[in-house]
Order: structure tokens, then C-alpha cells, then sequence
């Protein structure tokens, strides 16, 4: 019997509710439950995939190929479930999907309305392929009080009400701001916040309540009388130092007691939370640090490269150190710009990106990191552009560029236009619409033996995912393989180079994929593992 946890928001956004579904979902897990999460985002787009990530943030790619919300990346990297396109649903999908129908004439003689179709379309959403999972947790984007959030909350209401207090659970996310003059939290914000839950039919049944300080008794106890939920069901969620903490500040608090209450389930075991306190352990007492610089175009909203940094942080706990990250616009490393920010740095990252602006700083910063040996990891676009430079500067060919830029004398990296997935053929003519048709998803790659990659993966056959347009062209590996730069890593049908790496270097790695989506906390990904390593390394050398 599957179990629906509800998460919504309420008093201002950003408040975490991703990681607070993320951790109730560890916390479950942690007792022996088997967990899914899902979110449910408002808004018109269809999905992610064609916002600027300085909006958005990050775009979450699944195995399967979805481009989703980046809160999906922080359910992965707390349980460990790989997400899928059905635990990400927009507004725009929903709205879709309901037209198709009506021009299907799936509706035929109906007034096609929000309430029963639009809702009815959000239902089956939530109720489909929970997987065998105790507790589905749905994560509900935007803030109560929102316009476009209503059928969203209208669908959970039902739904709550077809399943039923004992297999449907209301879980509201609240801020107490700190009035410094008054030297009190306030409890009116969240008492306002439920009242406009109530408006639209639905009565939490916890409150998490953040806060920057502990909640007086007192405050409690009002909230609780104001809002109508039990005491014990008022969680502060108080400010942690990482978020990795956060699973044991709810325990901490009792918020999967009060829950598997709730539902009438025994709470009488300890939950075993050792995965969690031993990654705590490690982040509190590094026994070194090392400093990354991370050359990019979205640096103005770090949550563009949330997984990456968070990649990097596991990185750090595998090998016991902390480390630092400088952001650093790509721009800056052009025309006459110096590339003395790369000078103290243990490593260099270039990630994932599009378009031609920043381009340049970023072949600059790879061949820094390529003549000083400094450790580079390339990511998709970081290693397109390693490419260029090595075609550039080793090669000799002066011309190489990326078609993605237009028209170029030498398209080391040019457009994809057919792919194989499995024993599918995959065709893009160049003209296609923008959402949706990028190589996207989980790929096979194998990889070369003998390579450093071989080594650091200890397989030969990987499984990574993928969100990119264009590809390092095959026709010159000869060229850069005679320089040094070998392709060890392919697609099976050894027509998309996959990886490439530089001998003699202390460690010189692109890859055409996003590692960092596969990185967990207690599993970190092998290539951050040993790139932070490398920058360990080099971190003595300086
Ligand atoms: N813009 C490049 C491409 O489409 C790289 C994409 C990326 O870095 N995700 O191939």
C-alpha cells in the first residue's frame, strides 16, 4: 500500500522544500521504507529544459532521458532512488496532455473545464507508476497563494480526500521570521499561510517551521492552537551548517516519529542514521583542503550548477578534505584579460554550457590548466572546449572551432544530427524545435583499456547521462590522439567520442556526459573521487 506524503510551502519561497521532502524521504528510507519523490511544478513551460539556468537553476536529467526540476537532484542524492520522467509534472505537460485529449476527442460532448479535467490529469500524474514505493512524496512547487499553483492544490485535496487520513498525509513548510526590535519569532506569517491552505479546502497536518533560532515552547504551542495541528506535529527546522545534517536535525526533532504516527505505523525502532553521521563526521573533520576553480557562464546563480557543487563536495568527503570553490566567469579570461585567478588553484573545472558567449575564456582556461599541469575536468561543454584547444595549440589547426557557433573552418566539435539509442536510430535535421531533442538521458559508453579512466571507473562498460546538441567530430581523433589527447571512452558503435583524456599530464579529463547527476553524498561519483584527489596532489606541489 502506497502511502502520499503532500509538501507545500508557504510565507516566502526558497525556503528548501526539495531538501525537506529529500530528508523526510532519507529519514523513511532510514527505518526500512521504500520512498519515491516527485514534484509537481506550476508553471507553463513543459519542462526545464528551455529556461535560462540563471532563472531556473539547474536542469535535472533522468536515465530516462527527462529534463526536470533541480529538487529531483536532491531526492537522488539523499536516497539514492533514480528519478524519473513520471516524478516531474508542469503545468505546461498537464495542459498538454488535457488538449491532446480534447482534440483526440477523448472528451467528446464535455465542457473541457480545470475542475474535473485539468485536476483529474494531475491525479493520475500522482497516482502513476509509484514503483512499489511505502511513501510516495509530493512536492508541490511555488508558495500557497499562488494563481497558477491552484488546481495543483485543489488535485491534492481530492486525491487526499479519495484516499483517505490514513494513507494521505499534509505536510506545510513555514518561515518564523526574527523580529530583532521585538526579539520574538513570529508565528503570524505561518498562521496566515495555513489560513490561505485552509481557503482552498486543505488543513495541514504537520507544520515544518524554519527558523534561524529555537522556537520558544510558548510559540509552539500557539502555532499549533492557531493552525489546528497537534504539538507534537509543530517541527522546527532550524538552520544547519551543511545539508547533509539535515536528515538528523529532523530526526532530531521528530519528524519521522510524528509521521509514522500519523499513519498509525510503529515508531518504536531507531532509525539507522549511520550513512549519515559518517558523511557529517567527514565534512566536520577534513584533514585537508584544496581550492577548484569552477570557470563558467552561470555563475551569477549558483544553483545553475548545483549538482556539479555538490559532485565536488562528495569529492571532498572521499578523500577527506574540504573543498573550497571560486566561480569564475569565463569572460573575464578573454581578449586581454589575465589568467592570474587560475594561478593558486589545485584544479579547474569547466562545466556543462551553452553558446558562444564566455567560449574563448574557457579554451583559455583549459589550455592554463593543460601547460601549467594543473588537474582540468571538462564537463560536456568543458570538454568540448578542451578539445578546441588541444586542436588549436597542439594540432596546429588554427580554425578549429564549434559549429554551435556557426560556420567554422574546422568543426572539431560540429552538431549531431543521428545517434543510436540501444538498436534505435535517432534523427535531428537541425530545424527541430529547441525542448526536448538533445541526446538526453542515460547512454552506454565503453571505455578504452589501460586508460586512466578504465582505471578510475574499474569497469569497462559505464552508464552515464547526457544533455548536449553538439559532439566532438570522430574525424580528428587521429590528430588528437597523435598529440596526446586519446579517446578512451566511445559509444558503442565507436561513432561519438565520449571521453577524452591527455597523456603526461597529472590529470586532463573531459567528458561528454554529467557525472555530477550521478553523485551521491555516501556514493561518490569515481571521477570527482579522483579529481579531487589529483588537486589533493597538486595542492602539495604548490
Ligand atoms: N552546448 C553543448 C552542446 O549542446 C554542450 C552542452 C552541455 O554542456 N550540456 O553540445
Amino acid at each position: 500500500m502506497t502511502r502520499f506524503i503532500f509538501i507545500t510551502g508557504g510565507v516566502v519561497s526558497s525556503l528548501g522544500k526539495g531538501l525537506a521532502s529529500a530528508a523526510l524521504g532519507a529519514l523513511l528510507q532510514a527505518r526500512g521504507f521504500k520512498v519515491r519523490l516527485r514534484k509537481l511544478d506550476p508553471y507553463l513551460n513543459v519542462d526545464p529544459g528551455t529556461m535560462s539556468p540563471t532563472q531556473h537553476g539547474e536542469v535535472y536529467v533522468t536515465d530516462d532521458g527527462a529534463e526536470t526540476d533541480l529538487d529531483l537532484g536532491h531526492y537522488e542524492r539523499f536516497t539514492g532512488v533514480p528519478s524519473r520522467q513520471s516524478d516531474n509534472v508542469t503545468t505546461g505537460r498537464i495542459y498538454s496532455t488535457v488538449i491532446a485529449r480534447e482534440r483526440h476527442g477523448d472528451y467528446l460532448g464535455a465542457t473541457v473545464q480545470v475542475i474535473p479535467h485539468v485536476t483529474d490529469a494531475i491525479k493520475e500524474f500522482l497516482a502513476a507508476d509509484p514503483g512499489g514505493a511505502d511513501f510516495l512524496l509530493c512536492e508541490i512547487g511555488g508558495t500557497v497563494g499562488d494563481i497558477e499553483g491552484l488546481p495543483f492544490l485543489e488535485a491534492i485535496r481530492q486525491f487526499g480526500n479519495e484516499l483517505g487520513s490514513e494513507r494521505a498525509m499534509y505536510i506545510h513548510l513555514t518561515l518564523l521570521p526574527y523580529i530583532p526590535t521585538a526579539g520574538e519569532l513570529k508565528t503570524k506569517p505561518t498562521q496566515h499561510s495555513v489560513k490561505e491552505l485552509l481557503s482552498v479546502g486543505i488543513q495541514p497536518d504537520a507544520l515544518l517551521c524554519r527558523a534561524d533560532r529555537p522556537i520558544p515552547s510558548e510559540e509552539r504551542r500557539k502555532i499549533a492552537q492557531f493552525c489546528n495541528v497537534r504539538p507534537e506535529a509543530v517541527i522546527q527546522a532550524l538552520d544547519v551548517d551543511s545539508i547533509y545534517q539535515v536528515p538528523i536535525a529532523y530526526h532530531a526533532e521528530g519528524m519521522d516519529r510524528m509521521v509514522l504516527r500519523y499513519f498509525g505505523l510503529d515508531a518504536s525502532q531507531e532509525p539507522d542514521l549511520s550513512r549519515w553521521t559518517d558523511i557529517m563526521e567527514r565534512i566536520r573533520k577534513p584533514e585537508g583542503e584544496v581550492r577548484i576553480a569552477v570557470v563558467g557562464k552561470y555563475t551569477a546563480l549558483l544553483d545553475s550548477y548545483k549538482s556539479l557543487s555538490e559532485a565536488l563536495t562528495h569529492g571532498g568527503i572521499a578523500n577527506n578534505v574540504r573543498v573550497n570553490l571560486d566561480w569564475i566567469s569565463s569572460e573575464i579570461f578573454e581578449g586581454d584579460g589575465t589568467l592570474e585567478k587560475l594561478e593558486d588553484v589545485h584544479g579547474i573545472l569547466v562545466p556543462g554550457g551553452f553558446g558562444e558567449r564566455g567560449a574563448e575564456g574557457k579554451v583559455a582556461a583549459a589550455r592554463f590548466a593543460r601547460e601549467k599541469g594543473v588537474p582540468y575536468f571538462g564537463i560536456c561543454f568543458g570538454m568540448q572546449m578542451a578539445v578546441i584547444e588541444v586542436a588549436r595549440h597542439l594540432c596546429g589547426i588554427a580554425g578549429a572551432g564549434s559549429t554551435e557557433f556557426g560556420q567554422v573552418k574546422d568543426p572539431v566539435v560540429g552538431l549531431m544530427t543521428e545517434w543510436m539509442r540501444g538498436n534505435e536510430r535517432e534523427l535531428r535535421t537541425g530545424e527541430d524545435n529547441l525542448g526536448g531533442t538533445m541526446r538526453l538521458g542515460a547512454y552506454e559508453c565503453k571505455l578504452k583499456s589501460g586508460s586512466r579512466v578504465r582505471g578510475i571507473y574499474g569497469t569497462e562498460v559505464i552508464h552515464e547521462r547526457h544533455r548536449h546538441r553538439y559532439e566532438v567530430n570522430i574525424n580528428y581523433r587521429k590528430r588528437l590522439e597523435d598529440v596526446g589527447l586519446m579517446v578512451c571512452g566511445l559509444s558503442p558503435d565507436e561513432q561519438l567520442p565520449e571521453i577524452v583524456e591527455l597523456n603526461d599530464h597529472p590529470w586532463f579529463v573531459g567528458v561528454q556526459f554529467h557525472p555530477e547527476l550521478k553523485s551521491k553524498p555516501f556514493d561518490p561519483h569515481p571521477l570527482f573521487s579522483s579529481f579531487i584527489e589529483a588537486a589533493v596532489a597538486q595542492s602539495r606541489l604548490v
